[in-house]
């Protein structure tokens, strides 16, 4: 059966229910620029939540930074990228657009569509020249006395120039890990498939520094890890794959990098890359500062530069993948119904609370009471308003996984029905057994039941 999930679909869900919109739409938009509403931001929390679960409280090794978005300018030369951080580029003098030279075959011409650029007899496209993918600011009131920055491309650098600050002070020995989620900016210039590619987006990275006979064991090892994060959280295994990078891929850093790559409906593309990236950029700021970035082990003196394994992941990515993944249409009595079917723990709301009649008095007590037990555990929402069956429909389409719902019968004898998402069965439990069962149900496994 094939998927009926498509781009389209899922940016207009996106933009009915509140999860994202265009950026500065009353002014015309902004392109590769979005704005994230109420269920955007719960469900892009929930993904960040989930990864430094996994990364920090679930384990000893690794520990949490928070590094500025501005750094000193030198750390981009260190690093390599004032120099390499580049993507080449086309542009077509007949149509006046601009492409990707690496990605020209998978792009289309400005006037005709159906050919690739370069393909008509009309096009005229100039030769590929590397354009910096930074963003330059200016830190300082005065223009000429002013120094240029640029916004970070990326979280990694935050980390390794702060490698000696964390060895010493969290006490951590290799093989150990720093862990960071923030925003990262890129000047993306060709089109972005809605949140795939954007201007400025957030990262999700963990710099892993091991002693260098070991890189290769943890290469592999967080390749795992990180594939096994994904399927944990109910994306399909048919849907996501590991690729090796080809030798002429590789970052100038890399000795090694695997892109898990997801099955959107675009196509195959990068979710996350996991890199080794050996030695090379505590090296570079070591050079660069004058401040030693090593490994000094305090009881044999042995001293050493670490190899450094990235797992390095986009949130806002990681967000489509998991709509893609649970976007479903199916026929219920006669009638279509879109759903979300997100794994409990990345739905944006863990449940809701109806009172079958919004007008009865009873009735909207007995939900109230029973909404404000349940919001000390969980995000759960209360809704009085419309029709039974449109207030389901409405929560399935933002993914919620359980409903209460309560009725005549509440009032006679103290029970609330559960209705689960995905099954649409319905169970009748006590009320006082509502907030037990409810943390019972979110903090089982899930397996999607979308076909494979
Ligand atoms: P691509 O080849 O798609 O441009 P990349 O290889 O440059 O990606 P990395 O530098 O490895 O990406 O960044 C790590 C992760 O950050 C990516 O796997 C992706 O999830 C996310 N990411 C990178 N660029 C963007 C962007 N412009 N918008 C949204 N997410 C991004």
């Amino acid at each position: 059966m094939t998927d009926v999930v498509t781009m389209d679909k899922i940016v207009s869900l996106c933009r009915r229910r509140g999860f994202v919109f265009p950026s500065s739409e009353i002014y015309g938009g902004l392109g590769s620029s979005y704005d994230y509403g109420h269920y955007g931001v719960l469900l892009k929390e929930n993904v960040k939540a989930r990864w430094l679960e996994a990364m920090v409280r679930d384990r000893e090794d690794i520990v949490a930074l928070d590094s500025s978005i501005i750094l000193h300018p030198r750390v981009w030369e260190a690093s390599g990228h004032v120099s390499s951080f580049s993507d080449p580029l086309v542009d077509c003098r007949t149509c006046k657009l601009r492409f990707r030279a690496d990605h020209l075959a998978e792009s289309q011409c400005g006037k005709r569509p159906s050919k690739r650029p370069g393909e008509t007899p009309e096009c005229d496209l100039t030769p590929a020249r590397e354009f910096n993918l930074m963003f330059e600011t200016r830190v300082g009131a005065v223009e000429e006395t002013g120094t240029d920055v640029y916004l970070r491309p990326e979280t990694a650098q935050g980390i390794f120039i702060n490698f000696k600050n964390v060895a010493q002070l969290a006490r951590r020995k290799p093989p150990f890990g720093i862990a960071q989620i923030g925003k990262s900016f890129r000047n993306e210039i060709t089109p972005g498939n809605f949140i795939f590619r954007t201007l400025e987006f957030e990262m999700m990275e963990m710099e892993y520094f091991v002693p260098p006979g070991e890189a290769e064991q943890w290469y592999r090892y967080w390749i795992d890890e990180r594939r096994g994060w994904y399927l944990r959280f109910g994306l399909r295994e048919s849907h996501l794959r590991v690729r090796p990078h080809e030798a002429d891929e590789l970052s100038h850093y890399s000795s090694g990098t695997s892109d898990i790559d997801y099955l959107y409906p675009i196509g195959w593309s990068e979710l996350e890359g996991i890199a080794n990236r050996g030695d090379y950029d505590l090296r570079a700021h070591s050079e660069a500062s004058g401040t030693k970035l090593e490994w000094v082990d305090g009881v044999t003196n042995e001293r050493y530069v670490p190899h450094v394994i990235e797992p390095a992941a986009g949130v806002n990515r990681s967000m489509l993948a998991f709509l893609c993944d649970a976007y479903d249409e199916e026929e219920v009595a006669g009638r279509e119904r879109t759903v979300l079917r997100l794994h409990p723990q990345i739905a944006p709301v863990k449940a809701a609370v109806l009172p079958l009649i919004g007008k009865d008095s009873g009735m909207v007590e007995r939900a109230r009471s029973l909404f404000e037990e349940l919001r000390g555990v969980a995000l759960v929402e209360y809704d009085d308003s419309g029709q039974i069956g449109r207030r389901y429909r409405r929560q399935d389409e933002i993914g919620t996984p359980f409903a209460f719902t309560i009725d005549e019968q509440t009032i006679e004898d103290d029970t609330v029905t559960i209705r689960d998402r995905d099954s649409l069965a319905q169970e009748r439990i006590s009320l006082g057994r509502a907030q037990g069962h409810l943390l019972d149900r979110l903090g089982a496994p899930w397996r999607s039941p979308k076909p494979e």
